[in-house]
């Protein structure tokens, strides 16, 4: 991975030269940032700039063995830790039991969201989670001897995924850390990582993909003209994943859009029955896509209040599709100051009892029951 294939971000690329080109490299280093904007391939790409014995002022060499090899990602100093899922075969996964599939993944796009990872290796039905076992793999793999380069490396994407006592674990590895290793660790929501770890790390925040660079991203992987990658740019919100789903599907990911405006039509005439269908739909759905669907359905509160509040300034305010254009600019009004805030706590609720494991049909009929009654509150 060279700095040059990751759009943007370049402060943080020059400061991570200069930490390699001084020799002052934090051994703990946690990249945060939103979903979709490159961050991983960032830590990726500085592992192999550290590593990299022919680096220039600006990239890795891409050429030498160690570059070829950081290409490949089979490096020996180069350990990687991420989500699992458990299986038929694997009660007690850990990421070496999936790395196979996760180099296919990382080869695939700079870019990269967990609920496609997880789609890559379950059946759609399951949350992944870094589990208790991969802790002692971390250890046993820190005590090894450096291979080939100065620094064994152990980059641990979605380090809040740790379960307590591997986090508890880690923090220790991280207070007295063997010689000449680095942890890049990367997460989209810090605020889920122990106190402790965040204290003891060197935080690199990443931001969204700016908007310019991104439309000419666009314009410049794919045949579209000037005013296509605008509009889906400004539909992407800074993620080139979003970018490019946007850019596939038309207008976004619109199964996400089908069933919220069905569970808003549904809701507002208290159609109770195909409420209940509408829920096993979700259901068949499995968990990290009833979670997608709760984060798209928050947004799309959020743009239809805007919308309502201040209809004028819409196209400064909120990033629509077409199609949810069409939906909120006569959905919009049923959606006000007397009930976002509840609406908003039923959904949040709902993300998080599915996050925890509850019942999904439980809480998503729950959920819509609700939003059947917030929607009858009227804005006087
Ligand atoms: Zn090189």
């Amino acid at each position: 991975m060279l700095f040059k294939d990751i759009i943007g971000h370049h402060t943080i690329k020059q400061n991570l030269i200069r930490t390699a080109q001084s020799g002052r490299i934090s051994h703990a280093q946690l990249f945060i940032g939103p979903s979709g904007n490159g961050k991983l391939a960032l830590a990726i790409a500085y592992a192999q700039y550290i590593s990299c014995p022919n680096k220039t002022e600006t990239d890795s060499c891409g050429e030498c063995a160690s570059c070829k090899k950081y290409q490949k990602l089979i490096h020996p100093d180069l350990h990687f830790v991420f989500p699992v899922v458990k299986t038929t075969k694997l009660k007690n996964p850990v990421s070496d039991d999936f790395s196979k599939e996760w180099r296919e993944y990382l080869s695939s796009s700079n870019y990269h969201k967990l609920n496609d990872w997880i789609d890559s290796i379950g059946t759609g039905k399951l949350q992944g989670s870094i589990y208790t076992r991969e802790s002692q793999e971390i250890i046993r793999k820190l005590s090894m001897k450096t291979y080939e380069a100065e620094y064994k490396v152990m980059v641990i994407w979605m380090v809040e995924m740790l379960n307590i006592s591997s986090a508890n674990k880690l923090l220790k590895i991280i207070e007295e850390p063997p010689p000449k290793t680095i942890f890049l660790m990367v997460s989209e929501t810090p605020d889920k990582l122990l106190k402790t770890i965040l204290s003891r790390t060197q935080m690199i925040q990443t931001q969204k993909i700016n908007n310019q660079e991104l439309s000419q991203a666009l314009i410049a992987n794919y045949d579209i003209s000037q005013d296509e990658a605008v509009s889906i740019t400004r539909l992407a919100n800074g993620s080139y994943l979003k970018a490019e789903t946007v850019l596939k599907s038309g207008h976004g990911d619109m199964r996400n859009f089908e069933l919220f405006s069905q569970l808003m039509r549904l809701s507002y005439g208290t159609k109770i029955i195909e409420l209940n269908a509408w829920v096993g739909e979700m259901v068949a759905l499995g968990r990290e896509k009833q979670k997608v669907f709760l984060i798209y359905a928050l947004g799309l509160l959020r743009d239809n209040f805007m919308l309502n509040l201040v209809p004028d300034k819409q196209s400064q305010l909120v990033f629509l599709a077409q199609k949810e254009l069409e939906f909120s600019q006569k959905f919009a009004t049923f959606i006000h100051k007397k009930n976002i805030k509840f609406l908003n706590n039923e959904l949040t609720k709902a993300y998080q009892h599915i996050e925890r494991n509850g019942s999904d049909k439980i809480i998503l009929l729950d959920m819509a029951l609700k939003i059947v009654k917030l929607l009858r509150i009227k804005n006087d």
